[in-house]
Formats: structure tokens, C-alpha cells, sequence
């Protein structure tokens, strides 16, 4: 079958929130580049995970004269709690918190891939078996199936890997070239979607472990269990999934029909450098941050405009200064989100069940929580925590 070439200044290989935030920054800018993603579009914008856009990425968006992508179709955010033994503690994360808005990942992408294509947009769907070629070299290609079984080469200058954990574009680095940093948890969550309005909202700590029930619009929510990691799907009948929420939150839960059920595992991983040559790596690709912090859209979009800066900044002066500090820069701020995220995630689980941790780390668990609720300056740093103050 034939190949066609081509050429571009930036391949970027994933349209998720990372791929396609950064090719709507460069496509402002002048900068050519070409976005592959393996998934239909009717996939990909239907695929549902976060819910919510932090302060930063709303400012972030509406700083590239994008804010639309973000304040279109978003619902008030509905006020959530914690619930602790079936008790609810307010909590008031202050100003900047109050920023976020509430739009389902699904949503952001839709609007960012119709952004995307009404600004003349090259973006190529069911792009299958992506490789990648000459990472080393002064103009590498990324190379892909098209529909009509013929093959696309395109030769660019960077090469932007947004294809999330399980993705191409690391799986190219040679072995041993990345240092993988990881810490992994013995429990997971078992992650449902449900058409229901999230009644209670919030996250319940209790002995039988965590649970979190979160709005995902006016008529669905996602819910979260924690559950051993080992345990299978097959243990968890749509049954449980209730009487196990209404347990931990100590309360009536409406029940409805569950449209996506899988595990979770908690982990935390992290990929140093997040570059190879003239490969970039963004988001999920480079690091994973454990789904407690919900910070997983914030270090995708912080990438994203680290990067975009650089390459603006290479295409206009020809300086290379921040392409060659982009990995030191994003690790930096990474690390500081994992710190959060695993403080945020041990304290919420050891207060909880203690089968894991013991008695003592619950005890110690809880006194912080109870902090965050009556101390102004503890929840004060909480938030700051949650922000990364960096
Ligand atoms: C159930 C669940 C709930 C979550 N909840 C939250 C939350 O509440 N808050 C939060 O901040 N984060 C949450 N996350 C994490 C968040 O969704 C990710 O951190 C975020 O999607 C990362 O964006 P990304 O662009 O790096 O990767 P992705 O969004 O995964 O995008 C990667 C893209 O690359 C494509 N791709 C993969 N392989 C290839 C290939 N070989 N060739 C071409 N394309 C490819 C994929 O199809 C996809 O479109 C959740 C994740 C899950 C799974």
C-alpha cells in the first residue's frame, strides 16, 4: 500500500485534554501542527472522567483567549462535603477554589476538538498503528494507518506524546533511558458512572473505607468505592455498589442505573525526564497522580502550556532556552502535585479502614482532617497544598 509524506513543525500523538489544549495553543500562534489519535471522535467525546476544571486551568484557558471551552455548557458546581462516620463537615477551600468550574472532561474535550477544527485544525481519528521514527535525529516521523489501509509519514521538528499511560509514544523511548518512580497502593477504587444526581456529594470516610459520590451534570454522578486491589470486578454486583455507598455515607442513597463500572488502582507514577530527543512527553504519558487529588487534568494542562510556550518561544526567536528546561520545569511542579496527592491520599484513607494502616495512623488520620475543619490556617493550607504553591 502507499505512503504519504508529509511535514509539520509539531507532531502531537493523543487528542485528550493534554494533545488538544496544545494544539489549539499552537494553531493560535502560527505554529503548524498535526494531532493523531487512535479512537473515533464519537469515542473520544463521549469518554467519560473528570468533572472538574481547577482555578488554573480556568485561568490558564481564558488567558489563550479560550475561556469558551471551559464556560460553555458548564454547570454551577453542586457544594460538596465530607462525611465522616456518616456526619457532614463542611469545609470552605476559600476564593481561588470557588474559581473552578464545573465541566465533565467529556464536554471539555468535545469543545476543544470543535475549537480546534473551526480554526483549520489538522486533526486525523482512527490513525492506527502509530510509530515513531527517529527520535534523535533533527527531523523525526510519526507514521500511521489511515481508514483506507494506505500510510501517513509525517516528518516534523518535535514530537508531542499526549497518548496517555498506555500509550505509543513512551513505550518508543529505549529501555533504560526514563527513570520510572512509582508508588503503589494496596487498595483501589472501584470507579462507577451512574445515572443518578449525586444526593449525597461529597467523600465519606468510614471503617468499611472510602466513598465518594460526585455530580457529573444534573441527572449523572460518579461514584468511588475503595476496595482491596486485588479484588475483582466480578465481586462487585450493581446491588453492592449501593448498599456499600448508602453504608459509608450513613445515609439514603437514590439508586439508578449504573452505565460503567471499572477498578482503579491507586497508584502514583512519575517519568524523569519527560523528554527523549525531540519527543515531549505530556500529561498521563509522563506521570500518573492518584485519582484522591483529582489534580490529573490540572498537570495535563499545566504540560500543555509549558510546552506550547516553549515551542512559541523557539518559532519566534529561534532560542531553545525553555525546550530545554521543559522537563526540569514540569518535574518540579509534578512533584510538588505528588506531594500533595499522596498526603491527601493516605490521610483520607487511614482515616478510614484501618486494616491497612492500623489504629494509630487512623487516629493520626482523623486528627488532621479534624484540623482542616476547625482550623482556618489548616484549611488554608490545605487549599494552598491543593494549588501546589509554586
Ligand atoms: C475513571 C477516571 C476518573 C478520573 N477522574 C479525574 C478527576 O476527577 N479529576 C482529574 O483531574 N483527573 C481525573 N482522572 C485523570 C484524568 O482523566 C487524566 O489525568 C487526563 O485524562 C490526562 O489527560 P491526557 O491528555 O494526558 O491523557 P488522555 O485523556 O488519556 O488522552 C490520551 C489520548 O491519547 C489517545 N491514544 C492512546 N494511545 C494512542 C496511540 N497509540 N496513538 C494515538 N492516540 C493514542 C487516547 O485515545 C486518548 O484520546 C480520571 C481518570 C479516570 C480513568
Amino acid at each position: 500500500m502507499a505512503e504519504t509524506r508529509e511535514n509539520t513543525t509539531v507532531v502531537i500523538v493523543g487528542a485528550g485534554v493534554a494533545g488538544l489544549t496544545l494544539g489549539n495553543f499552537l494553531l493560535r500562534n502560527g505554529i503548524d501542527c498535526v494531532i493523531v489519535e487512535r479512537r473515533s471522535r464519537a469515542y473520544v467525546e463521549k469518554r467519560q472522567r473528570a468533572g472538574t476544571i481547577d482555578a488554573r486551568g480556568v485561568r490558564m484557558f481564558r488567558e489563550w483567549g479560550l475561556g469558551a471551552v471551559v464556560e460553555q455548557d458548564a454547570s454551577p458546581d453542586i457544594e460538596s462535603g465530607f462525611w465522616i462516620d456518616g456526619v457532614r463537615h463542611p469545609m470552605d477551600l476559600g476564593e481561588d477554589a470557588r474559581e473552578s468550574i464545573f465541566c465533565p472532561q467529556q464536554v471539555l474535550v468535545r469543545n476543544l476538538t470543535d475549537t480546534f477544527l473551526q480554526g483549520g485544525g489538522d486533526l486525523r481519528f482512527e490513525a492506527a498503528d502509530v510509530t515513531l521514527e527517529g527520535l534523535r535525529g533533527e527531523r523525526p516521523t510519526v507514521r500511521h494507518r489511515q481508514a483506507d489501509g494506505s500510510t501517513l509519514a509525517v516528518s516534523c521538528d518535535f514530537i508531542a506524546g499526549c497518548d496517555g499511560y498506555r500509550g505509543v509514544t513512551r513505550a518508543s523511548v529505549p529501555a533504560g533511558a526514563l527513570t520510572r518512580y512509582s508508588q503503589e497502593y494496596r487498595y483501589s477504587w472501584l470507579s462507577v458512572l451512574a445515572e443518578v444526581p449525586a444526593n449525597p456529594s461529597g467523600m465519606a470516610i468510614h471503617s468499611r473505607g472510602l466513598a465518594g459520590m460526585l455530580p457529573r451534570g444534573a441527572h449523572a454522578s460518579r461514584i468511588y468505592l475503595q476496595c482491596p486491589a486485588d479484588e475483582p470486578l466480578e465481586q462487585w454486583p450493581d446491588e453492592r455498589v449501593w448498599s456499600e455507598l448508602e453504608a459509608r455515607f450513613a445515609t439514603t442513597v437514590p439508586t439508578g442505573p449504573i452505565v460503567d463500572k471499572q477498578l482503579v488502582p491507586l497508584r502514583c507514577v512519575v517519568h524523569d525526564p519527560m523528554s527523549h530527543g525531540k519527543l515531549y512527553l505530556l500529561g498521563d504519558a509522563a506521570h500518573i497522580v492518584s485519582p484522591m487529588s483529582a489534580k490529573g487534568i490540572h498537570l495535563a494542562l499545566h504540560d500543555a502550556e509549558v510546552f506550547a510556550r516553549a515551542v512559541i518561544e523557539q518559532a519566534r526567536t529561534g532560542d531553545t532556552g525553555l525546550l530545554d528546561s521543559y522537563s526540569e520545569t514540569c518535574l518540579r511542579h509534578v512533584w510538588n502535585y505528588q506531594a500533595y496527592a499522596a498526603w491527601i491520599t493516605e490521610v483520607m484513607h487511614n482515616a478510614g479502614d484501618a486494616s491497612y494502616e492500623g489504629e494509630f495512623r487512623k487516629r493520626i488520620a482523623r486528627a488532621e482532617l479534624e484540623r482542616q475543619f476547625t482550623s482556618p490556617a489548616a484549611s488554608r493550607l490545605f487549599f494552598e497544598l491543593s494549588e501546589g504553591v509554586n
